[in-house]
């Protein structure tokens, strides 16, 4: 972890400095080496939150961006006395969660049941081929057929799983992929410096969103994000009961159409499509 709690302070792991931990309040210890990034340790060696993933520079940099009250908070259900450590909590309750590593569909349910107002950032970096299979899908608009909308910076993925890790396809709040990494990746048109959120699928398709990463800092740092997301989700709810509305009128036309032509058929008469011959 990055802080824990020396006089009841929050505080960064320093050579020989001891803690204790936020959330079990054992004891801790501070490694800082050569290898890892400098963090706290629990004293015993075991982990008292099991979802808490061992961080990278790419966490560390990512919560460098919120104030350190807002950085690991604590979450507690007392309903099942369930408490884990939010990567991120917002003055307004958004949760924000930082994932490297792989996490299986069925773990990310768990969570997002239990934060239930969050979002995930994920390190789209993590296996090689991950953006330049997204890279290669945005540009060339290939089997995942991505169409732009009316609405700046929105798009339609008809198949996301071209696009994106599969673990993610399913999930009930916002994923955002960022593809930026270490830097190493080869990236032509700086796709990287972009993040692209993808909502929860409503409808045939997937809605994907692509904006700065200034932005997003803006709308969770102000308190906007949450409110934006659910107008936007409720937009898309309206446009897929249009879209139903309107499949099930062409359907009933076309049946009605069909039945035309049977029973035409019925009285021996051939069907001419639509027109009376005189
Ligand atoms: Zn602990």
């Amino acid at each position: 972890m990055r802080f824990a709690l020396i006089d009841g302070v929050k505080v960064e792991a320093s050579k020989g400095a001891k803690g204790f931990c936020q959330s079990c309040g054992a004891e801790m210890i501070a490694k800082c080496g050569d290898f890892k990034i400098n963090h706290w340790a629990h004293k015993r060696k075991y982990q008292c939150d099991t979802w808490w993933e061992t961080e990278t520079e790419w966490h560390r940099k990512w919560k460098g961006n919120y104030p350190i009250e807002w950085q690991e908070v604590i979450q507690f259900d007392s309903d099942t006395n369930e408490k884990h450590i939010a990567d991120i909590q917002t003055k307004k309750g958004l949760v924000i969660e930082f994932q490297h590593s792989r996490l299986n569909p069925e773990e990310r349910r768990k969570r997002e049941g239990f934060y239930k107002n969050m979002v995930w950032v994920v390190d789209g970096t993590r296996l090689k081929r991950d953006f330049p299979r997204f890279f290669k899908e945005w540009k060339s608009n290939g089997i995942s057929e991505v169409r732009r909308t009316d609405k700046s910076g929105i798009f339609e993925v008809w198949f996301p799983e071209f696009c994106f890790p599969e673990a993610w396809l399913k999930s009930s709040v916002p994923v955002i992929f960022d593809f930026l990494g270490d830097g190493t990746l080869e990236d032509p048109e700086s796709m990287r410096n972009s993040l692209y959120c993808l909502f929860p699928q409503i409808g045939k398709y997937a809605s994907v969103a692509e904006f700065s990463r200034k932005a997003f800092l803006n709308a969770t740092t102000n308190g906007n994000w949450t409110l934006r997301v659910q107008k936007f989700l409720n937009h898309l709810i309206e446009q897929n009961k249009i879209r139903v509305q309107k499949e099930r009128l062409e359907l009933e036309r076309h049946y009605a159409l069909n039945r035309y032509e049977f029973n035409q058929r019925l009285l021996g008469r051939k069907y001419t499509g639509g027109k009376r011959r005189l």
